[in-house]
């Protein structure tokens, strides 16, 4: 083991830290010879708002323990993997980026202001990785755990000047060339009411319709997902959202394992986007079981691409984020400690249970705790929720959910900083001959160039 950054010399542990962090996967590098090609299968994942303390709570939450007095908790994946880290400023006056400039700027290699969706500052349309491959011959394809048209996806296939025109987003998803062809090969999300809808006059529109009847198979099942042999594909499993995994099961792993199975059938070099898009929707939540369930599902599809990138030499893997999200820390209000071994005892999102709360009566409450977020309640927090339980605000579900963030604030120490998005950089993880590219400091859009310089 060279990589130890417990090693006794201070001098020596400061040289090992520094060399460790981009050095950990030298292992995969391969000769020159062949990182002198392009790679002919291009894998970038976005975990949507995994900034680096999701990594370090996560090695925690793995390790399942409260502490453990001995040098014994083991490197995670991403641990494994990390080779570098990434800025993600977007081009206008805030430093912290929303989603839509992110991923512009990894699809586009091109910097925007928060909110837009591969334009410019001037709201110009830019060339996305998706549509430069598809020039080349290359198959695109874009695999999500939210709406395919929400702003990490849409990025990779559509242009508007607002994240918010989800409808346009669909239209352009749905639009065909003048060849009869969609502008992707595969697409696996959720957001079937964009797709499926009425216009401004209402007359219903349908482009699944119209897609299915252009040789575009649809399908809005994962039973029926897997029973596919052939692009183009576009599955749409849920009308808005998908589900937390920490209330349903993990779903990430399989979509793509299909969707790489169906990408490996059309034998053809491919670019393929996946987003693990949850973990940003428990960060805004300020939830961390729910953020850490994302995290785990996104090391499940991690360790198959790892495989895949085994059995397959040809394929590069990159895993970035896109910011962070919450403000997550290990350790809040004063006090050192962060309880990984206690966030398995939750059992439920919060944002799920206080939407469950705010329905059933609330002598229920209780009991609905106990099952799943089963604390001592301190006064201050029974006190909340009897207040809360005679109250008729219409914030009232949001209240509830303040006090569930408080309680598991208190019980497991991880402090959060802000509803949304912070500014910080992002880990850079790479798999494959090519990973060398990452390496150290970049900015986001170095990666985006990179793929239009790999796809020619
Ligand atoms: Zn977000």
């Amino acid at each position: 083991m060279l990589c130890k950054p417990w090693h006794r010399l201070k001098t020596t542990f400061i040289i090992f830290v520094a060399a460790c962090a981009f050095m950990a996967p030298l292992a995969n590098a391969s000769s020159a010879d062949q990182v002198s090609e392009p790679p002919e299968k291009v894998i970038l994942v976005i975990a949507d708002g995994m900034g680096f303390p999701f990594l370090s709570a996560y090695r925690y939450f793995k390790d399942g323990r409260n502490y453990t007095k001995a040098n014994d908790i083991q490197p995670t994946v991403f641990d494994t993997y990390l080779v570098g880290v990434a800025s993600t400023f977007p081009a206008d006056d805030t430093l912290v980026t929303d989603s839509a400039a992110s991923a512009t700027a990894l699809a586009t290699g091109v910097k925007t202001y928060n909110g837009a969706i591969s334009v410019d500052a001037e709201g110009n349309p830019i060339p996305t990785i998706m549509q430069h491959a598809r020039k080349q011959g290359w198959l695109t394809g874009a695999i999500a755990t939210t709406r395919i048209t929400h702003a990490t996806p849409a990025a990779f296939f559509a242009h508007v000047p607002s994240r918010r025109m989800e409808d346009e987003i669909a239209d352009q998803m749905s639009a065909l060339d003048e060849n009869g062809n969609p502008p992707f090969d595969l697409l696996l999300g959720s957001g079937r009411r964009h797709f499926v809808r009425k216009d401004d006059e209402g007359n219903r529109l349908s482009h699944l319709r119209t897609l299915s009847n252009r040789g575009v198979r649809v399908v809005d099942s994962f039973e029926q997902l897997k029973t596919q042999q052939r692009l183009p594909l576009l599955g749409l499993f849920y009308e808005d959202s998908f589900p937390y995994v920490i209330d349903d099961e993990k779903r990430l792993e399989m979509m793509s394992r299909e969707g790489i199975r169906l990408l490996d059938n059309a034998n053809k070099p491919y670019v393929l986007m996946i987003e693990a898009s949850m973990v940003d929707w428990c960060g805004h939540a300020n939830d961390i079981a729910c953020a850490m369930h994302e995290m785990a599902e996104l090391e499940k599809l991690m360790e198959y691409l790892i495989e895949y990138a085994a059995e397959n030499p040809n394929t590069q893997i990159i895993l970035t984020a896109d910011h962070s999200t919450g403000g997550l820390t290990l350790g809040a209000d004063g006090e050192y400690k962060f309880r990984a071994g206690d966030i398995h005892r939750i059992g439920r999102g919060l944002r799920t249970m206080a939407v469950d709360m705010n329905e059933m009566p609330a002598i229920d409450w209780d009991a609905y705790i106990d099952k799943y977020l089963p604390f001592t309640l301190t006064v201050d927090h029974q006190e909340a929720l009897k207040k809360l339980a005679h109250s008729s605000s219409d914030r009232r579900r949001a209240e509830i959910q303040q006090v569930l963030v408080d309680i598991v604030r208190f019980h497991t120490g991880a402090g959060w900083t802000t509803g949304g998005h912070t500014g910080e950089d992002v880990p850079v993880i790479a798999i494959g001959p090519w990973s060398d590219h990452f390496r150290g400091f970049q900015d986001q859009t170095d990666i985006g160039k990179q793929l239009f310089e790999w796809v020619r």
